[in-house]
């Protein structure tokens, strides 16, 4: 008699036809007395797809947040009514309900909201009536019932955080790879696939741009010590735990991946004064617009004129809104320049076990330099170490430092 949350992503339900495979697959594995949650993202490429009709109507339409987030939620609308029909058109009782519905209450930062509670009363009213209740991923409503998305790849802190509030016994994240690997499996051949990854570190992989979990669903499921299973849709194989610790012999390593955003820009604010308050005044611009800065350079231009650069990265999605916030500071302190560089991409290493081993950050850097690649910016947390390189020498730069910690066994 278990409580079991099922999310699906985009390319899970990318057809009718994956649709209705993803409806018998869970029937089929359904036992007597489940009760059955499951949270769905929009059908494919679909939430693209809507940006890109946006874009359509207005270059720049994330300046709109609130009619984005209007836009955007009609996707997971789509594959929750879809899923919802395949169910019962297989005899199984079903009921869709949008964020809203399910009590998925969130703050107001459009298009990046916050989930703020959750009142499960609905869910789990629908599933007492027998119901699998089908619940749109990525969205929720604000006080005023207004839509608000989680930001992208968002459908997974939903199904983490249903869980924790459902007290469900599992959390199966359910998608287009087998688990988590030790780089992107998409652009390292070689990767390799582990049973089991901490939240820490998972949390700190999925911050440094692996896609396959969205950073705050981990979070999450740290906070209510929710295991998450990482697996296939399409195979029956067991995939990857995301627990609080190792229960197996996977615990020595170095270190536990390589991680990869190549949505990243870097912003350069030249020749502004090197006095008190400048650094406040620039991040404090960017926090008001809620745009996260990454790295953070500081260095003197000139020691004579007491003169600064500032340099820093945001994500690719923000650039434009970060650019007019910046433009505009920038102005009022006089800055001789600012220069935008579309073409980076940051190259990370992540596990608590490099904490204490100075050596890891030589071999990283090593990999590198051996495959010629020049570093631009270099980062550093407890359990993780990023560079700034070239966006065209991304591949090569994953491969080549995957190769260093994880040879390729002859
Ligand atoms: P979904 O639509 O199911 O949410 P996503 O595209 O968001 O799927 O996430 C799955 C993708 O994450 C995989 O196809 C893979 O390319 C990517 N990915 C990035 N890093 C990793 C990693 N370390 N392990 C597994 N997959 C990863
Ligand atoms: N559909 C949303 C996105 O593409 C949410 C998700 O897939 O998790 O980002
Ligand atoms: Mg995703």
């Amino acid at each position: 008699m278990a409580l079991i949350v099922k999310k699906f992503g985009g390319s899970s339900v990318a057809t009718t036809e994956k649709i209705m495979g993803v409806a018998k697959r869970v029937l089929a594995e359904k036992e007597p007395g489940d009760r059955i949650v499951m949270v769905v993202s929009a059908m494919g490429d679909t939430t693209d797809d809507l940006i890109k009709l946006a874009e359509g109507v207005t270059k720049d339409p994330y300046q709109y947040t609130r009619e984005m987030d209007m836009l955007l939620t009609t996707g997971e609308q789509v594959s929750i009514a879809l899923l919802a029909m395949a169910f019962k058109s297989l005899g199984q009782p079903a009921i869709s309900l949008t964020g809203a519905l399910a009590g998925m209450r969130t703050d107001s930062v459009h298009t990046k909201g916050r989930i703020a509670g959750i009142e499960p009363e609905r869910v789990l009213q629908e599933l007492k009536n027998g119901n699998i209740v089908v619940v749109a991923g990525f969205q929720g409503a604000d006080k005023l019932g207004d839509p608000v998305t989680l930001g992208r790849g968002g459908s997974d802190t939903s199904a983490v955080a249903l869980a924790g509030a459902l007290k469900a016994d599992t959390c199966e994240i359910y998608t287009d790879v087998d688990g988590i690997y030790s780089a992107d499996p998409r652009l390292v051949p070689g990767a390799r696939k582990m049973k089991e990854i901490t939240y820490t570190e998972m949390l700190e992989m999925a911050r440094l741009g692996a896609g396959v979990m969205q950073p705050r669903s981990v979070e999450v499921g740290q906070a209510y010590g929710i295991p998450i299973h990482v697996r296939s849709t399409f195979t029956t194989k067991p995939g990857t735990i995301i627990r609080e610790d190792y229960t197996m012999e996977e615990k020595d390593f170095e270190i536990r991946g390589v991680a990869h955003d190549a949505k990243v820009a870097k912003i350069a604010v030249l020749g502004i004064p090197n006095t008190p308050g400048i650094a406040h005044e620039i991040f404090s611009a960017l926090a008001k617009a809620n745009i996260d800065v990454d790295m953070i350079v500081q260095s003197i231009r000139n020691i004579e004129k007491n003169v600064t650069d500032m340099v820093f990265t945001v994500a690719s999605g923000d650039l434009s809104q970060a650019k007019r916030v910046v433009d505009e500071v920038a102005a009022k302190l006089n800055a001789v320049a600012v220069l935008i560089e579309e073409d980076v991409a940051k190259v990370s290493i992540v596990g608590a076990g490099m904490l204490g081993s100075p050596g890891i950050a030589a071999r990283m850097f090593g990999a590198l330099a051996k495959a010629n690649i020049n570093i631009d910016i270099i980062s550093t947390s407890e359990i993780s170490i990023s560079c700034l390189i070239k966006g065209a020498q991304l591949n090569e730069a994953v491969n080549s430092i995957h190769n260093e910690f994880f040879p390729q066994q002859a």
